[in-house]
Order: C-alpha cells, then structure tokens, then sequence
C-alpha cells in the first residue's frame, strides 16, 4: 500500500472556529469549551483513500491567529484571548517555518464576522508569499466559511464566491462545525486536490 504525508495547514482570524474544526474531524467533537491555548497544535488523521492508498495528515493549527495583544504576550499572559483595539492592525503575518513543506491550506472565516471574512485577504497572500510547491505552484487552498448554522449571518453566498474565484482558492464551501456540516467533505476535497497535483 502507497502512505503519502501531507502537512495541511488551518489558517485564519482568532475565533472563527480552526481548533473546533480539527478537533471535529480528528476527534468527531464539538466541545463549546475546547480551548486551544496560544502555540501550534498539531493533529495526525490516518486516511484509507482507496485500498491502494493511505494518508496521514499532519495537521497544524497555526499559532499566533487568535487577536492577542503584545503587550500581554510580553508580560507572559499569552494565553488570554483579546481583540486589539480598534484601529490597530489584526493581522498577524505567520514565521516562515510554519508554511515550509506545507501541501494544502485552509484557510477559514466566520459568517457572523465581516472582518474575518476581509482578512482571508491578506491570510491567502501570506499563505503565497511563503509557501510553495516544490515546483513552484502555489499550494492548494480551500476557502471554509464556518459557523453557517447562525441566524445573524453576514456574509452572503455570492460575495464569497466571487471572492473564492478571485483569489486563486481550489474552491470554498459553508460549514457549521457546530453542526458537523461539510466538515469531513471539505478536507476530502482538499486530499483529493493534493493527491492529484
Ligand atoms: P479558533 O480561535 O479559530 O481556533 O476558534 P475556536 O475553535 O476556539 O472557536 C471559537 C468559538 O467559536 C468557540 O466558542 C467555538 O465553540 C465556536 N464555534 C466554532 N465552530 C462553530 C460553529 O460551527 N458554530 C457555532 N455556532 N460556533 C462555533
């Protein structure tokens, strides 16, 4: 039997649900307290792709995405979660060494959350600027837009598709993790992208 290792990564704002989604789909929870505290987590889900073929995915919840402040980073509070004031930048550009050998990429929002859905943005461009295929393609990406099963919802169908098709992503799907809708398809439809580069 053929094993692949494909190192995936799981980026995005603070918040929007990346811990809860890995721990969904390598634990099959949802846990409203499952907190993740600041530093990179990593998962291992095994795939038996077809009999010919195993998978392990390395998966990588990337540190430095929730909206921390630095001067609590500084004092050593890390593990407290708050949002910058208004008007500072919140994005936060990722080390290098967090992208290297990386295969695939989510990068994930929330629809309850315009801002998160805007830094997909500047997420995907970091993702580009640092992290390629060995020959030299950008590495396949999946725009995952979370929390769907929430009534105050404020991002539309169409604004992200258009914004999926214009910024070089393989393709994007609405999810809940909450609900465990999409969750297993759309790291399936990233797998098979990586598998036939
Ligand atoms: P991260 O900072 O991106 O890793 O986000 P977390 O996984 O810590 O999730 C942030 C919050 O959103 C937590 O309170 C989760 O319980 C909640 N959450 C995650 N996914 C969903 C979802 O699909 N629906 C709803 N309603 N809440 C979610």
């Amino acid at each position: 039997m053929n094993e692949h290792l494909f190192k995936i990564l799981v980026i995005g704002d603070g918040e929007v649900g990346k811990s809860s989604f890995l721990h969904r789909y390598v634990n099959g929870q949802f846990n409203k307290t499952y907190k993740m505290t600041m530093g990179v987590d990593y998962s291992l889900k095994l795939l038996y792709w077809s009999d010919k073929e195993k998978v392990r995915l390395h998966l990588w919840d990337i540190a430095g995405t929730k909206h921390f402040s630095v001067d609590r980073w500084m004092a050593g509070r890390h593990n407290e979660r708050c949002v910058f004031p208004t008007g500072q930048e919140r994005f936060i550009s990722m080390n290098r060494i967090y992208y290297k050998g990386a295969l695939g990429c989510v990068v994930m929002f929330d629809v309850t959350n315009p801002t998160s859905f805007r830094s997909c943005r500047h997420w995907k461009q970091d993702l580009d600027n640092k992290a390629m295929l060995p020959n030299g393609d950008s590495i396949p990406c999946i725009l995952l837009a979370n929390k769907c099963d929430l009534a105050q919802r404020a991002v539309t169908t169409d604004s992200i598709k258009r914004f999926s098709e214009a910024n070089g992503f393989v393709t994007w799907m609405e999810i809940s993790v909450k609900e465990n809708m999409n969750v297993g398809e759309a790291m399936r439809r990233l797998v098979q992208e990586i598998m036939s580069v």
